[in-house]
């Protein structure tokens, strides 16, 4: 096995992340870099590769327990409580509507109009789309006005479940999860916490946030790419019909065509070979944060995103966008727009002449993003803006030097 590249400039960094030395990635909001500790599992176990759940080798079982011992880390990790299922996906997306598939007939699924397609799209026709609020406060209240409305107006027996983001992956702002829990389950709805932004920035608990689902992506949280969870109540998972029929979701299997009995429980819905490697990333991930010192990867993350935006704030062709206050907390994600100059040019130039990897366009979020621009367009009086942004993200990989470099080459734009 080659030995893997830490990157040079990252070595002051408090997560030792995988990268090639010489490019620069700010773009962990998309895809964080692999973690040494997920490249390290993956190396231990390929040598046992072998089937997870179906053979009696030596191999097999290993791989099985490795996969079941994952699953058990990523659940305490999130603060999983002893009855919640934990769900292998893919990824966010998956999880998502995997959970849309399992909500009971009739529910209405409450979101805000500024959360990634990932939780827009997947809910079910008669989902409440509330406008994006001007504040966190704005959206404690807009939910509860709206809970209040539907309970007026439907059968408080039919269910009703909020989605929300826990930090927008436009703006990089965090949402009240908890208050939005508080409100939910005042109501008597459910709560389900898209975490893809948020678990690579800071601790995310079920239990302390008293949300009821979770969806994260393995990829953003310094994993490789295919695995993600879906962390939650079981009552619902385990009524639903299977996510994925198939091998390994069922515990009876007979003749005819109907006479099938689904397994409960997370095979239910994890049918076909897993993804033991991807799962067991994961695990090593969760593991490498949990033992980390979680003030000092917050204060690196602070005091990296406080450098860019006032770096950024500095030039005057360069204008930030968000929904809150300025001041309103975040995680290490900024969108803006160089002015006078097209997002995907910057973004090309960046790389070409640069070697730093950012982001273009509406980011997978397209009635947020467009809502900004023109918001930002107002706020600024300028008529030369474009219609699409640029992003940048950091994480526990990224350095001071990095920051500055994007920096100094948006300098050169105005
Ligand atoms: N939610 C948010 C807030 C995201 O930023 C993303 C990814 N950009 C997703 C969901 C979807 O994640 P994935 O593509 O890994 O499914």
């Amino acid at each position: 096995m080659p030995s893997l590249p830490t990157v040079p400039s990252a070595q002051s960094a408090p997560l030792d992340v995988l990268g090639v030395p010489g490019e620069i990635n700010l773009d962990y909001a998309a895809s964080a870099p692999c973690a040494r500790a997920a490249a390290d599992a993956v190396a231990e176990l390929l040598p046992w590769y072998a089937s997870v759940h179906r053979g009696a080798g030596a191999l097999s079982r290993r791989c099985t327990l490795a996969y079941e011992q994952a699953r058990q880390t990523i659940g305490d990790f999130f603060g999983a409580r002893a009855d919640d299922h934990v769900i292998f996906t893919r990824n966010t997306t998956d999880a998502l509507n995997l959970l849309a598939r399992a909500v009971p007939a009739g529910t209405t699924v409450v979101t805000f109009a500024g959360e990634h397609h990932a939780n827009l799209l997947p809910w079910p026709r008669g989902s409440v789309r509330l406008p994006v609020p001007s504040d966190p406060a704005g959206a404690v209240r807009d939910l509860a006005a709206a809970l209040t409305e539907l309970r007026r107006g439907s059968s408080p027996a039919l269910p009703v479940l909020v989605a929300v983001t826990g930090a927008s992956n436009v703006t990089g702002e965090r949402w009240p999860v908890a208050e939005l829990a508080r409100v939910a389950h005042r109501h008597g709805a459910r709560i389900v916490l898209d975490a893809a932004q948020l678990a690579p920035h800071a601790p995310v608990d079920l239990l302390t946030l008293d949300v009821d689902y979770l969806a994260v992506s393995g990829h953003k949280l310094y994993a490789p790419f295919g695995a993600g969870v879906l962390i939650g109540r079981a009552d619902w998972l385990d009524a639903a019909p299977p996510y994925l029929a198939g091998g390994g979701a069922t515990s009876h299997v007979g003749p005819a065509t109907h006479d099938v009995t689904w397994a409960t429980g997370p095979a239910r819905h994890e049918g076909g070979t897993p993804n033991l490697l991807g799962a067991v990333a994961l695990a090593a991930v969760c593991k490498a944060l949990d033992e980390a010192d979680q003030g000092a990867l917050a204060a690196h993350e602070q005091a990296l995103l406080a450098r860019l935006r006032g770096g950024l704030a500095a030039l005057p062709h360069v204008v930030e966008l968000r929904t809150f206050d300025p001041d309103a907390p975040r995680v290490g994600i900024v969108s803006f727009v160089v002015a006078g100059w097209d997002s995907t040019e910057v973004a090309t130039r960046l790389a070409a002449e640069h070697h730093i990897g950012v982001r273009d366009g509406l980011f997978c979020a397209h009635p947020l993003a467009r809502r900004l621009l023109s918001e930002a367009a107002g706020r600024t009086g300028r008529r030369d803006l474009p219609p699409t942004a640029l992003r940048a993200s950091i994480g526990l990989g990224s350095t001071a030097a990095e920051v500055d470099r994007l920096l100094a080459a948006l300098a050169e734009l105005g």
